[in-house]
């Protein structure tokens, strides 16, 4: 048996002076705690405006209280809202006095983990909070948000349920004892999870994509100085996210950007004059400009169309895709380039295919329509599935086909958090702000 949860509470805005801040709390005790602290005769689920009260009876502040009875609350649980002036001290007040009162500070995450074990949401769920809270574009929000619904555990429901069909079919033949005599299933079970593995690897490719709205990706921008980089930079990023952000130091230092990209979140590094020198300063540069260019996905080679001997030094980056971008196109109207794209920072024009490349090498192809938040774990889940289901043979003895249909349903009853995975919920769940 588990102990009863003790109550937990946190600080559930960001921390910092604000117009109001809310400290959360959840457990057993949370009722209890808020009449403390706020008064009795409180109205579940109703604003009330109250005086908030530490554990001596002063007044600390006065805001708004909303309780959450259970089990329909966010965790499961007795939860309680505490919303006051957004003061670091009073909100900090707050939570002192609660853990006097006998609660204690959330981890990381808590929140949301009491809300999966309590059976409010699936694993999948659980992580699309966290994808939601830390989405860095609109897209990846959208996403994120339709992740929340359960999108990925109705994608996987039929998988799951021919996955239990198939083990009936071979179990029962296993409870009859025939194990020792030709199989009269195998051959139907084999077919069946051969299928079945076909089509999880289908789903498993057309999720893929979707990954990259989370996980971002990075372009890094070399070309000689004056080629305009930062023209294109800016000129790439959507209206939604363009924070330029200059890193201190020199010029020579790596200029960073992140944007988004028809909704995808890029990190843009300007590798700022790459080109062979023998001073040691820029020498020093440029290898910091070939280390970010290493760890791009692609690599835009710029180069200035009215100079075409204007290039920087690009070392050799094996596997790192590279597309040669001929930015102003605007002064040479009427030239073709023979390789890469022409484009124009000025005009814009060239920009829609320069996009349509960048989505390209993204992984999204056009019209793919990416639904909900991904996550590698999913799609390392998925491909753990059809593995598993991949190795059945029909001359296979039964006992060795169940044994790869219960592995193959291990595997995607871990995409969901359901059984017990402690390891895989500690990582998941670290991954979190304290709060949530
Ligand atoms: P960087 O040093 O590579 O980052 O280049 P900048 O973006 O600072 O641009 C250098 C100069 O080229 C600036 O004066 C820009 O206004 C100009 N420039 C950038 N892109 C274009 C373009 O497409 N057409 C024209 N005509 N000028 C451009």
């Amino acid at each position: 048996m588990t102990p009863d949860p003790d109550t937990i509470v946190a600080l559930a805005t960001p921390s910092g002076v604000g117009g109001i801040g809310v400290v959360r709390l959840s457990g057993p005790r949370a009722m209890a705690l808020a009449e403390a602290i706020a008064g009795v005769d409180i109205r579940p689920r109703r604003a009330a405006h109250r005086r908030l009260h530490d554990a001596d009876g002063m007044v600390i502040d006065d805001g708004v209280v909303i309780l959450f009875p259970g089990p329909h609350s966010y965790t499961g649980e007795d939860v309680v809202e505490l919303q006051g002036h957004g003061s670091p001290v009073l909100l900090e007040q707050l939570i002192e006095t609660a853990r006097r009162l006998g609660a204690r500070l959330a981890r990381p995450g808590e929140f949301t983990e009491r809300a999966y074990l309590n059976g409010r949401m699936d694993l999948a769920q659980a992580e699309a909070v966290a994808d939601l809270i830390h989405a860095r574009t609109a897209t990846a929000a959208r996403l994120a948000r339709n992740s929340l619904d359960g999108a990925l555990a109705r994608e996987i429901e039929p998988v799951a349920a021919e996955l239990r069909q198939l083990r009936v079919l071979i179990e029962a033949e296993i409870d009859f004892g025939e194990t020792d005599l030709e199989s009269a299933v195998a051959p139907e079970v084999a077919g069946r999870a051969a299928g079945l593995a076909a089509r999880v690897e289908a789903l498993r490719t057309r999720l893929q994509p979707a990954r990259v709205y989370a996980a971002g990706m990075r372009l890094a921008l070399v070309g000689a100085p004056n080629v305009g980089k930062s023209s294109l930079m800016n000129r790439l990023a959507d209206a939604e996210v363009a924070i330029v952000t200059d890193r201190p130091g020199t010029t020579r230092d790596l200029l960073r950007a992140n944007i988004a990209i028809d909704g995808i979140p890029v990190e843009l590094v300007d590798t700022a004059g790459m080109h062979d020198s023998e001073d040691e300063v820029e020498r020093i540069g440029i290898e910091r400009a070939r280390d970010a260019a290493a760890g791009a996905d692609l690599v835009l080679e710029i180069r200035d169309m009215a100079r075409p001997d204007a290039r920087a030094a690009l070392p050799e980056l094996p596997g790192i895709p590279r597309l040669r971008v001929w930015n102003k196109a605007d002064l040479m109207p009427g030239t073709t380039v023979a390789d890469g794209l022409p484009v124009s920072a000025l005009t814009g024009s060239g920009l829609d295919a320069l996009r349509a490349r960048i989505r390209e090498q993204a992984g999204l192809a056009d019209g793919t329509g990416e639904r909900f938040s991904v996550r590698t774990r999913h799609l390392e889940g998925l491909e753990g599935v059809a593995a598993a289901l991949g190795r059945i043979h029909a001359d296979q003895p039964p006992d060795l086909i169940a044994e790869d249909l219960r592995l193959a349903e291990r595997a995607l009853e871990e995409l969901l958090g359901r059984g017990d995975h402690e390891a895989l919920l500690g990582a998941i769940f670290a991954g979190f702000c304290i709060g949530k």
